[in-house]
């Protein structure tokens, strides 16, 4: 069977001001809607700015997306946000346990989970992020790291949920340094992903979730990538601040697909 509907997300991570991520909200929009009828595509930008861009993006084509969520609606958490909020702001998607969230601030499988579950339950989309990193790859331990976080991601979810479920392979030593898996290495890991799918839910659902590519992403190594039988799109970080290069991204999965 060919990919499900492809989908590129662009994370922005911590990066623009109000006003270039306006303007790259815009050119994004005028890059990518030709696209619109064959990939689905998402930008996420930090928090501050998610109205602005939410605004630019209008209604009906470029989704909008936050890079994290908190697992509780609202309350006496400082510092987070919550479900309601994004909502209110029509973002739509999330990104859960992207790795610089789990290797750099700390975030744990468990928090990943209920931070997955709170987005589902609210209505939302959510791409749940999981990837080895070096030291685990050199150690063999690729597959049992990744679909260990698969697994204790999705702990609780839901078959009827898992159409609102994204999940994004994201190698830790591919993210931001030039480093990009082979198509081949990453297809491997992908098929393995999509077979524990398979073991968690059914084969419909294993096929129909599309399951992103993450890492060093770029306008010429994405044909390649998209290439493969199981990768079904793409979360780009640095090239997603060029919006020729995102777009070139997204026809790639577009022409492709
Ligand atoms: C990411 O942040 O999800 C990512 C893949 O970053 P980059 O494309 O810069 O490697």
């Amino acid at each position: 069977m060919g990919h499900p509907r492809p989908i590129v997300g662009g994370n922005w991570k911590m990066n623009t001001n109000l006003a270039s991520a306006v303007e790259l909200a815009n050119d994004v929009v005028a890059g990518c809607s030709p696209f619109l009828d064959r990939v689905d595509v998402a930008v996420f930008p930090p928090f501050p700015y998610l109205q602005a861009v939410g605004r630019t993006l209008g209604h009906d084509g470029v989704t909008l997306g936050a890079q994290d969520v908190f697992d509780q609606p609202r309350g006496a958490f400082t510092g987070e946000v919550g479900t309601e909020m994004l909502l209110d702001l029509n973002v739509s998607q999330v990104l859960v346990g992207h790795s610089e969230r789990r290797h750099q601030i700390g975030e744990p499988d468990d928090l990943v989970n209920r931070k997955l579950r709170a987005a589902l339950w609210a209505g939302l989309s959510a791409t749940l992020c999981v990837g080895e990193t070096l030291e685990q790859r050199q150690a063999g331990r690729t597959e049992p790291n990744t679909v260990g976080q698969l697994m204790a991601g999705l702990s609780g979810v839901p078959p009827e949920q898992m159409r609102q479920v994204t999940i994004a392979y994201e190698p830790v030593w591919a993210i931001g340094t030039g480093m990009t898996a082979t198509p081949e290495d990453a297809e491997t890991v992908h098929k393995v992903l999509r077979a524990t799918l398979g073991d968690l839910y059914d084969d419909p659902i294993a096929e129909s979730t599309r399951i992103q590519y993450g890492g060093s992403v770029n306008a010429n190594n994405a044909e390649a990538l998209f290439g493969q039988p199981n990768i079904d799109g793409f979360l780009v970080g640095g090239a997603s601040l060029d919006p020729d290069a995102f777009a070139a991204i997204v026809r790639a999965a577009a022409d492709s697909g």
